[in-house]
Parts: structure tokens; sequence; C-alpha cells
């Protein structure tokens, strides 16, 4: 308990970071810092250095010098694994004060950031699984003379850069599935969002991963996220963020056709059909829409609900709504947390704003709430939207649900499809074929039944269309991060081609 304590309260000084290259930490020296002040509480809480394209190239020069050397490649993957648990294991011993420093940075409330720390544990133990038993294929089917083999093996120095909605989990959900194969990586969360990523690396060092294998330069997404998308030795390129930023990475990838793997935005349906278990379907509304408040890549943000429950449902959703609450982020009771900052809150205002000129009304919410000096928003229902207001159409990443209504279940999936995304969808209905069918006619990359943001280690998570390219997670999360090797093998003496 005297643990617990000690993360009770908001820190007096700005704890400051330097970054992390080949084992060592370099201090922000020379270089432009930038402050964060918590969006949860208003008070500056961590500083990290502005790195320089010289210190990506530096990050680069190691974890290139790590592969090589293969002191992580190079060991067997029940190494691999010994180190991965090792990680685990710290990470639960460390949870209190991981959590502590993402609620500060992130505003999240802390149950929530406990939960996703523990979550993150999850998946380095998957990874150890793995680690041991990625293997290619086989072929004896080639005749006599012949003998196939399908080899897979790590790409070399893997780029990670990630976004300031989840940096602990989303780095959980990237970094043992590039470890298990023996990959390096370097990465670059969020300027804003830091300081678990850099934590993370003590904990790395403690559980044995070799130097070099993992490097963090912190900055700018232009200048550091840049640096690392162009950077000539990076082999592969993992990005979670925008959209329009995904594009960016994509384009500069290209200097040496990296492998990439983006996860991007979405502009998630819930739909909800009138034979649903309404009062779950409200429940799971809510959650999924207030969930990290609503800055969530999957944040079921428009409710596509069956005319003739709409009303009743509409005030199924407000009544939940109205209950959530809302508070200090390091009370435990608190599930609705901050805005992560200033420019994010005007844009969701702004999209409040913007739905009501376009025609919908404003049901409940759309105002800022204060709150021990942090940055909030009131869960908000807009009601009365067409899929083709731009409310409906693009991702507002705040806590703002769209409703709209429909009247049969091939318009319900018209409506939900009618979109540029394609991350996530949740279903409604207690009829098994009206389930299986919405599932199989909709385009998302995570599909949810009677429940909604559900996830683990074991399952693949992507986007169809503008949601991304490539899988996190899951086995073909690790083999994501590999290279793929055809090796055909003769057997006996050559028939000679020059006679
Ligand atoms: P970005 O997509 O711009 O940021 C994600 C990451 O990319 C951050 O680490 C950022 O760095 C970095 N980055 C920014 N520009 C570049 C670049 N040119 N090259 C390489 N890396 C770069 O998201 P924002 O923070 O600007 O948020 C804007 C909107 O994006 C949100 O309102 C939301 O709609 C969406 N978003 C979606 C996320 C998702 O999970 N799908 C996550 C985050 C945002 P830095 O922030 O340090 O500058």
């Amino acid at each position: 308990m005297e643990h617990v304590t000690a993360f009770a309260a908001v820190p007096e000084t700005v704890r400051a970071f330097g970054f992390f290259i080949d084992g060592t930490w370099r201090d922000a020296a020379e270089r432009e810092t930038m402050v964060r002040r918590s969006p949860a509480f208003g008070r500056d809480v961590t500083s990290v250095a502005l790195c320089t394209r010289a210190d990506v190239d530096e990050a680069v020069a190691a974890a290139r010098k790590a592969f090589r050397a293969r002191s992580w490649a190079g060991i067997g993957g029940a190494d691999r694994a010994a180190v991965l648990l090792g990680v685990a294991r710290i990470i639960r011993q460390r949870a209190e004060e991981l959590a502590f420093w993402e609620t500060l940075e992130t505003g999240k409330p802390i149950s929530q950031s406990r939960a996703e720390i523990a979550d993150a544990a999850g998946h380095y133990e998957y990874c150890a699984g793995i680690a041991q038993s990625l293997s290619g294929e086989a072929f004896n089917t080639h005749g006599d003379d012949m003998f196939g083999v399908v080899t897979r093996e790590p790409v070399g120095v893997v780029g990670l850069i990630n976004p300031w909605n989840f940096p602990f989990i989303v780095l959980a959900e990237r970094l043992p599935y590039i470890l298990a194969s023996g990959n390096s990586v370097v990465v670059k969360p969020s300027e804003m969002t830091s300081a678990t990523t850099l934590m993370f690396a003590d904990l790395l060092k403690e559980a044995g991963l070799p130097d070099g294998v993992y490097n963090v330069v912190t900055g700018t997404g232009p200048v550091v996220g840049q640096a690392i998308a162009e950077h000539r030795d990076v082999d592969m390129i993992s990005f979670t963020g925008s959209t329009r930023t995904g594009e960016a990475v994509l384009k500069a990838s290209a200097s040496n056709f990296k492998k990439a793997s983006l996860e991007l935005g979405g502009k998630n349906p819930q739909i909800v059909f009138a034979d649903a278990d309404l009062d779950d379907a409200a429940d799971g509304v809510a959650f999924g829409l207030c969930f990290n408040a609503g800055q969530c890549c999957v944040s079921g943000s428009r409710l596509i609900v069956e005319e003739t429950v709409a009303e009743r449902f509409q005030a199924l959703v407000l009544d939940k709504l109205s209950r959530i609450r809302i508070g200090d982020c390091l009370d435990p009771e608190t599930q609705l947390g901050a805005i992560v900052s200033d420019q994010q809150c005007e844009k969701i205002l702004g999209y409040v704003k913007l739905g009501e000129e376009e025609g919908a009304t404003v049901a409940c919410g759309g105002n800022t709430v204060a709150v021990s000096g942090g940055r909030f928003i009131a869960p908000t229902l807009l009601t009365g939207v067409r899929n083709d207001m731009r409310v409906a159409r693009e991702e507002i990443f705040g806590p703002v649900l769209c409703m709209i209504t429909f009247s049969t279940a091939g318009e319900a999936l018209e409506i939900a499809n009618d979109s540029p995304y394609g991350l996530g969808a949740s279903i409604w209905t207690k009829d098994i074929d009206k389930a299986l069918r919405a599932m199989r006619g909709v385009q998302a990359g995570r599909t949810w039944v009677n429940t909604t943001i559900a996830g683990g280690p074991g399952q693949p998570v992507g986007g169809f269309k503008q949601s991304g390219i490539g899988r996190e997670g899951g086995r073909m999360g690790v083999e994501e991060y590999t290279e793929v090797k055809s090796v055909h093998i003769a057997i006996g003496k050559r028939k000679h081609w020059v006679t």
C-alpha cells in the first residue's frame, strides 16, 4: 500500500527525461526540450528532449549494429522467450508506477491505465510463446530430386512511430511482436506522452535485452518521425495514428521500399437491431464512446439504430451517458478522462458546432467540464444525423456520438460501410442469423457481436480501406515483422543443362 500512496498525488517537480540509444541514456544537453502539462491536472509533469535527425541516425546505427552482431537475432527462441517473460514480470512489479505516469501525461483515468498496463504484460507473455514456435513450411512434394522449405527471418531494423492516445498498450501491441523473431527497433513516442516508453528502456535492460535492440528517440513527428520513415537503413516502419499522417509516412517509406504496417483512423459503427438486449447495448454504446474519452481508433462513434426502437434506445443511452463519472483521474472511481490537448479540445467542440450547422441536434453534452484543473468534455450525443454529414464521416476523436436510424438490415450495412474507414464495428442483436449476416457484410478489421472494444493478445487487429495496412497482434502480428524466404534444395546429381 505504501507503493500506492507514493503515486497518489501530482508531483511537485517536473520529471526530465533524456533519450535512449545503444543501452545508454543521453541527456537532452543543448537540444530543445518540451514540457508536458498534464491534461488531467493542468500542471507541468514531464519534459523530453526534441531530438534531431542526427540522433535518429545514431539510433538507427545502434539498432543496425545490434542486429548485425546477432546478440538478439542470433539467440534461440527459448532465450528470447525468457527475456520477454522477464519483461512481463517486471511490468507487473512496476505496474503502479507505470500507470501513474501514463495517467499524468495522457489524462486517462487511473483504473484504465492500470488495466492497460496489466494487458500489456499479457502481450509480452503471449509473444514469449511465439518466439519459440515461429516456424515456416516444408515441401516434401517436389519429387525425389528436390526438397523445399519456407523460412521466416526478422526483417532487421524496425522504426516504430506511436500516437499519444495509448502510449504503453500500443507499444505492447507492437514491441514484443517485433522482438519475438529477433528484430531491433527505434521507437518514437508522441512528444506529448513519451514517459512510459522511455521508462520502459530500463525495464527491458533489467530483463536482459541486449544493448542497441531497443532505442527511443523523442521529439516531433515532422522531424523525428519523418526522419525514421525516410531513413534508408530502416527496413520496416510501423505507424499508428491519423490517416493523413499515415499517408505521409507511407510516402516517406518509399525511399528504400520499406515494409509498412499502418493502423490508422476509424469511424466505427455500432449497429443496434430492435431485437437486441437494449440495456446491454446502451451500456456497450456508452463504453465504446467514452473509453479513453473517445480518443480511440476503434471508438464506436456512429450509432446506427433501428427506427422502431430509436426513441427508446436514445433514452437508455442518455441515461447511461448522464451517469458516467467524470473526476480526478487519480481517483479509481473516475470513468471519463481528459482531452489530450487544447488543439484536440477545440477540434472536438468545433465538430459539435459543425454538427448543429449541418442540422443535427445536441441531445446532451457538447460542453467542457472543469475538474481538477484539467480539460474535459462531457459525453455528447448528436441526434438527427445523416451519414453524408461531415460529423458522420470524419474522425472526431472525442466523446461525440452521432445517431443515425435505419429501417432494414440491408440499409444498416449500407450506412455502416459507407465510410472511407474500416477499422471496427459492433453489432447488437439476439438473432444469430442476423448477427452472422451483419458480421460477414460489415467492412471492418475488428468486428464485435454483443460487445465492443474487446481484445487481447491472440487475435490480430488492423483495418480495411483507409484504416490501414497489415495486422498487429496474434501470430500474424509476429509474422508481419518477418521476411519470408523460399528455399529449393536439390537432392543428388544435377541433370545438366549444357550437355
Ligand atoms: P498524428 O497521426 O499526426 O500522430 C501520430 C504519431 O505520428 C505521433 O508520434 C506524431 O508525432 C507522428 N508524426 C506526426 N507527423 C509525422 C510525420 N510527418 N512523419 C512521421 N511521424 C509523424 O496524430 P495527431 O497527434 O496530430 O492527431 C491528429 C488526429 O489524428 C486526431 O485528432 C485523431 O483523429 C487522429 N489520431 C488517430 C490515432 C489512432 O489511433 N488511429 C492516434 C492519434 C491520432 P508527434 O505527435 O510527436 O508530433
